[in-house]
């Protein structure tokens, strides 16, 4: 694939801390990551990975050791005269924000609409993110779920082409969560880039067109969802009740099981199910191989 296509490139990245008590610690360690133009792409990891590192040095808001980065044909650490331009194309939800704590949402919004060339509709985007009956009140009094929402309708007002969102859902409720992925997939259909950090997997098979597992600064593998630690080749469960106690079998031919306990069980098979390892379960076995 060309540079031209990509919306982000990184090559041979590092970035270390050094604490006062703590010495050096790389938080990331020689990654490598490309993401296309159009798709979104998820950051995988446990707590202290590095996810959070690589994303603010992709959105310019930190420094590198060293490794190339390239962000919509920029490097963000060294943008010059194309700072402003750069900074107009990208939209950032960052972990959590608490400033404007004061205003109104639609006073938030409306004047964070004006640092754009060619913002949103302030008042549609408020509706978007499910925050419309919030118009009126106070950053302050919004819950935990809403002022999140209120984060992404700031990331996204000024039609970004490449839109960073780190664990955008925390604190979603459920009913919440489903329409913020709705919002992200309106999001992609209009082409915009997505590069999402998260700790649901349930959202990165939801959203993800491909994820990339990190651990300890590394990346584990790169690959879409369905494929991730050879998902698609993985053994099917066939789980069953059977003289008081609930009986599995793993195979790769799940149908003949079933066809064999259909012939066993007179009517219906007590509890039967047929199952293929969730994105989670793979995740945590990746994780688990690599874990220190
Ligand atoms: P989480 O899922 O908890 O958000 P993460 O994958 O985003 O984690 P990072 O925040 O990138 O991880 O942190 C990677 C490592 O770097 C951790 O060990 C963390 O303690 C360390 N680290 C992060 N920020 C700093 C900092 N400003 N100073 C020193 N160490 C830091």
């Amino acid at each position: 694939m060309s540079s031209a296509n990509l919306a982000v490139e990184v090559k041979g990245l590092v970035k270390s801390y050094t604490g006062k008590k703590t010495g050096k610690k790389v938080a990331v360690d020689g990654i490598d990551l490309s993401v296309k133009s159009g798709e979104i792409f998820a950051l995988l990891g446990p707590n202290g990975a590095g996810k959070t590192t690589t994303v603010e040095i992709l959105e310019g808001y930190r420094d590198r050791d060293s490794g190339q980065v390239s962000v919509l044909g920029q490097d963000p650490n060294n943008l010059g005269i194309h700072g402003s331009a750069w900074r107009n194309r990208i939209g950032i939800v960052l972990q959590s924000t608490k400033d404007s704590e004061d205003l109104s949402v639609k006073e938030v919004v409306h004047h964070f609409a004006k640092y754009y060339q060619n913002p949103k509709d302030p008042d549609l985007v408020i509706a978007d993110v499910g925050l419309s009956e919030k118009m009126n009140a106070r950053v302050n009094t919004l819950s935990g779920g809403q002022r999140r929402r209120l984060d992404v309708a700031l990331g996204i007002i000024g039609r970004p082409e490449i839109l960073f969102l780190d664990e955008p859902t925390t604190g979603f409720d459920p009913e919440a969560r489903r329409a913020f992925w709705e919002l992200i997939l309106k999001l992609k259909a209009e082409g915009v880039t997505i590069l999402l950090t998260t700790h649901y997997l349930d959202e990165a098979e939801a959203l993800a067109d491909r994820v990339a597992v990190i651990n300890n600064g590394k990346i584990i593998e790169v690959s879409t969802p369905q494929t991730l630690g050879g998902r698609n080749n993985a053994k099917a469960l066939v789980s069953w009740f059977e003289n008081g106690k609930k009986t599995s079998i793993q195979t790769d031919n799940p149908t003949d099981e079933v066809k064999k306990l259909t012939a066993r069980f007179t009517g219906e098979i007590p509890e039967l199910s047929v199952t293929r390892p969730t994105l989670e379960e793979i995740y945590i076995s990746l994780i688990g191989e690599t874990h220190e």
